[in-house]
């Protein structure tokens, strides 16, 4: 079995006694036996350990869409796998029974990182997704898996709500090929009140990755009814996205569906994603994406120059390719910024789940 207990390096001793946790801005401090919030880190033998490792709650294989990339390797397979526990505490998520499980029979799994790598190999996937719940939590495990799996050739992708500390942001993201950020909305108030957590350390993240790292850069916003899709956020958010990341940064606008303890509000209507894509649009986003929908011209890519389509999408769905073998706009050459191949991946809409245990 692997050993799932191991030692972690950010933290540091407060002058009562207490141990405080230097991953993410929860700062969460320690009595001994304690655990953070996101409950896979806790104070053992006077030091702060992850609990985890190795451990997970499940794998699929998934198309990269879903995550969603839509310019990184579109239309290839990526195995998906999460584990117990999160630093957010979003009413809404929709992974909740992983997210905010306090029993490790969740996580029902196990692998080490280089038996990942084979796996992800052996079922012929571009790359591995750290998803389902934030990698920044087992970013000890993340990171081991992303060195395991570029020995390979397989890509690492991290879907996660940028909510971290910057020292180990830096190793966290340095590991990285791709990630696609929650942008969960633009105000403090939503944040703090809907989230638990605050606005300005995702904004920091986003600018970090795209300014510091080479990881392929995609944000995702769920829009939900009356809490983050006026028109004045919507814009307000992807101004600021325009400004510090530049146009081409794909910004996803998904749909919300009652979950965990927002069941109270109703599901996101397709014209308020439509709204949200061309409001971004309108201040110069070049690549705006409704997503969780059947959407054919609000999920495709077009391309900015001619105005063109270059990639035809229904939902994870793959239609008319318009791309060269380099990646530009057959149309008027145009480069579209991203990862392509010179044809797109075959995987289509499946979901595979996969049993790794052995
Ligand atoms: S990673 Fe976990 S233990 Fe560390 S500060 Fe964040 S919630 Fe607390």
């Amino acid at each position: 079995m692997q050993e799932t207990v191991v030692n972690t390096k950010y933290w540091h001793r407060e002058a009562d006694g207490r141990l405080q946790c230097d991953v993410c801005p929860r700062h969460c401090r320690l009595r001994e036996g304690q655990r953070g919030l996101c409950y896979v880190r806790q104070r053992l033998d006077d030091e702060i350990k992850l609990v985890t490792y190795g451990r997970s709650s499940g794998f699929c294989v998934d198309p990269i869409e879903k995550k969603p990339l839509n310019h990184f390797y579109p239309g290839s397979s990526v195995l998906s796998f999460g584990t117990a526990g999160c630093n957010l505490a979003c009413k809404f998520c929709q992974n909740w029974d992983m997210t905010k499980s306090r029993e490790m029979d969740t996580l029902a799994d196990s692998a080490s990182p280089e038996r990942l790598a084979e796996v992800a190999e052996g079922l012929g996937c571009k790359s591995i997704a750290y998803t389902y719940n934030d990698p920044i939590i087992f970013l000890e495990y993340a990171v081991d898996i992303a060195a395991a799996c570029r020995e390979r050739g397989i890509k690492s992708v991290a879907v996660t709500a940028g909510y971290v500390d910057p020292e180990p942001r830096e190793e966290f993201f340095q590991a990285m090929d791709a990630t696609n950020v929650d942008l969960k909305a633009f105000t403090d108030r939503f944040y703090h009140k809907i989230c638990g957590g605050h606005l300005a350390p995702v904004l920091e993240t986003l600018e970090y990755i795209h300014k510091e790292t080479d990881a392929w850069l995609e944000t995702t916003t769920l829009l939900i009814p009356g809490e983050n899709d006026s028109d004045e956020e919507l814009n307000q958010m992807t101004q600021w996205a325009v400004e510090h990341l530049g146009p081409d940064v794909p910004m996803h606008f998904s749909a919300f569906h009652p979950d965990w303890k927002m069941l109270d509000v109703p599901g996101t209507p397709a014209a308020t994603l439509s709204r949200a894509r061309k409001i971004a649009m309108e201040n110069g986003v070049h690549f705006a994406y409704t997503g969780n929908v059947h959407d054919s011209d609000g999920g495709s890519t077009w391309c900015p120059g001619c105005k063109q389509l270059v990639i035809e999408r229904d939902w994870y769905e793959l239609g008319k390719w318009q791309l060269d073998e380099k990646g530009a706009c057959r149309n008027c050459g145009a480069e579209i910024p991203g990862h392509f191949e010179a044809s797109p991946g075959q995987f289509g809409a499946r979901r595979v789940p996969v049993r790794l245990a052995r």
